[in-house]
């Protein structure tokens, strides 16, 4: 008899592509075709000339068109991916109190920077329990209100809006977030990101876009004194941004990978275009589990329920871990969960790239592995 791991998926059951993990997202062939069709006269080329520069310029206006920014907003960037930027925040953001929102592994990891930094305050952390979110509480003395619009490790999604009656900068972790969810810029002061996920591009850069209170922060900040490490400075970032260049040399194929899902969102309607694919698939993965008798959305309410990360638990009797690595046996990969999180679960991201035909080949993939077993 052969194994369960040995389970063949027949092939008009199985997606078009199999890529599905929490991030890097899928890249999009024509993504591939684009850098390919530039490489010669693009790749290897200096980041400080005007090939690159223009590119880069492009990422930066393309993105302000894309979350049609408000007069007075720009779009900072610079090396070391969203975990960095919780450092350049640490640094270069807040004054001397924080509030964070914890709600999942990625949200607790800015709260235990400022936590272990010596020149501010304790921060104030409002949690809850995973599969939910917290909210923000507007208090004196807050100067720096740090959300997430989406939690990764869980797949809740909450919206991103001012707490009311507050002064502080709203600082939102959107990584996985921005592209495939809707935001309302007037609502957030810094909106970070890096382009592995929605942008469906590779990682190693991180992104801000900033109101001008925001700007005015790092430059009141930079002013001050504070001793700052160069590579954290998001003054240095904002004087290299505006050059469209960054402090050190970045990634060029990531940059130009990022290029061209901007330009493809804004080709297309912009972000209802990009956030509706992930709405999409979205309906397609929930209404599966709901109808499902062995498979049930982890979000309990539907509104907090991830367009772009979907978290599905399965019943006792049904391994999801098998189920994941049968699906990897089969080509169609990274639907384990997120490990921490140690649920009978898998994890499907939903990013723009995902089309939400291959999002319903994968129910009808795992309903047929559930049916073998
Ligand atoms: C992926 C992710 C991060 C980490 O991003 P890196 O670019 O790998 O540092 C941070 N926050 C959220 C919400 C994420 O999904």
């Amino acid at each position: 008899m052969t194994s369960p791991e040995n389970l063949s998926i027949p092939t008009n059951l199985l997606p078009r592509d199999g890529r599905f993990g929490a991030g890097p997202s899928k890249v999009r062939a024509a993504q591939l075709d684009a850098l390919l069709a530039d490489a010669p006269h693009f790749l290897g080329t200096s980041h400080r000339q005007s090939t690159v520069k223009d590119k880069v310029g492009e990422v930066r206006d393309g993105l302000a068109a894309l979350f049609n920014l408000p007069d007075g907003y720009e779009v900072l960037l610079g090396n070391g991916g969203s975990t960095a930027f919780w450092d350049i925040a640490t640094f270069g953001l807040i004054e001397q109190h924080s509030q964070h929102l914890v709600f999942g592994e990625f949200s607790s990891k800015f709260a235990t920077a400022v936590k272990a930094a010596p020149h501010l305050g304790d921060p104030e952390v409002i949690s809850s329990e995973p599969g939910t979110h917290p909210q923000a509480i507007a208090r004196d003395g807050i100067d720096l209100y740090a959300l997430t619009h989406n939690e990764t490790s869980t797949g809740v999604m909450m919206p991103i809006l001012r707490p009311e009656g507050s002064t502080g900068l709203v600082c939102v972790d959107a990584t996985s977030a921005a592209g495939g969810l809707i935001v309302d810029p007037t609502q957030f002061d810094v909106y970070y990101f890096a382009p592995q996920k929605s942008f469906a591009s590779d990682g190693g850069l991180w992104i801000a876009l900033c109101s001008p209170a925001a700007i005015a922060r790092i430059e009141a900040i930079a002013a001050s004194g504070r001793w700052t490490p160069e590579f954290f400075n998001l003054k240095t970032a904002l004087d290299n941004s505006r050059l469209n260049q960054t402090y050190n040399t970045p990634a060029l194929a990531t940059i130009h990978l990022l290029a061209s899902q901007i330009s493809w969102f804004n080709e297309n309607g912009g972000l209802s275009f990009s956030a509706g694919r992930s709405s999409r698939s979205a309906e397609v993965l929930y209404g599966w589990a709901e109808a499902s008798d062995f498979a049930t959305p982890f979000v309990q309410n539907s509104a907090e329920r991830s367009h772009v990360i979907g978290t599905i638990d399965f019943t006792d009797e049904i391994d999801a871990a098998l189920i994941a690595k049968i699906l990897r046996a089969n080509g169609v990969v990274d639907t384990e969960p997120y490990r921490k999180l140690g649920r009978n679960q898998l994890r499907i991201a939903m990013f723009p790239a995902i089309d939400s035909e291959d999002i319903a080949a994968l129910c009808a993939s795992i309903n047929y592995i559930v049916g073998s077993l």
